[in-house]
């Protein structure tokens, strides 16, 4: 897919950002270049009209760009995973580690209903601890206010595939444009 090339080629990497060591993949650059978004956003959409979507769940910050309007084209709710003591209302939290400590994410209470089915929407996959806490959030646990959504895929623009972290998704499955190695 020729979409795919552009958007492969409009995403910058920068090193040493933001430690020395780390190759940051950019996606600012990328929405820089109209053709590039809107390929970006049609192939997913592509993908996930018409398979009975309720849900989008995009992860803070960079699951607010790609996520809504995906959203909007298939006619989903959007659903905002945010850092720890963002969302005003009541909360359910899942922490997952960092390279040092730990980390949250945090949904409202209520923004999803029992049989939703969702799509968890983040540009870029690294070792997967966040988006396994995304989907954490979501899937039935013995708590009464996590109701039974069904995750049908995780979605991200960008994966790098040496950390491996599709296979901290479990059974669900990872939908990616661009794979880096
Ligand atoms: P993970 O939890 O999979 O290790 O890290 C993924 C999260 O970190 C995503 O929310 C993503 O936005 C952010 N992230 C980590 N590395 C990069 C990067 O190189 N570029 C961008 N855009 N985001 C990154």
């Amino acid at each position: 897919d020729q979409r795919i090339a552009r958007i492969a080629s409009s995403i910058r990497v920068i090193p040493d950002f933001p430690k020395p060591g780390i190759m940051f993949q950019d996606i600012t650059t990328l929405l820089l270049d109209p053709k590039a978004f809107k390929d970006t956003i049609d192939l997913f959409v592509e993908r996930y009209r018409d398979k009975n979507i309720n849900v989008i769940a995009g992860i803070e910050a960079r699951g607010f760009i790609f996520g809504p309007p995906i959203a909007l084209a298939i006619g989903a709710k959007f659903v905002p995973m945010r850092k720890p003591k963002k969302l005003p209302g009541e909360v359910i939290s899942e922490e997952y580690s960092l390279e040092y400590g730990t980390d949250k994410i945090e949904m409202h209470v209520g923004a999803v209903q029992a049989g939703e089915r969702a799509v968890i929407v983040d540009d870029l996959i690294a070792t997967g601890g966040t988006l396994n806490a995304a989907i954490r959030l979501l899937v039935p646990k013995p708590i009464a206010e996590r109701v039974g959504v069904t995750v049908v895929e995780c979605a991200c623009v960008i994966e790098l595939a040496e950390l491996k972290g599709r296979e901290k998704l479990g059974d669900k499955s990872l939908f990616v444009l661009v794979s880096e190695t």
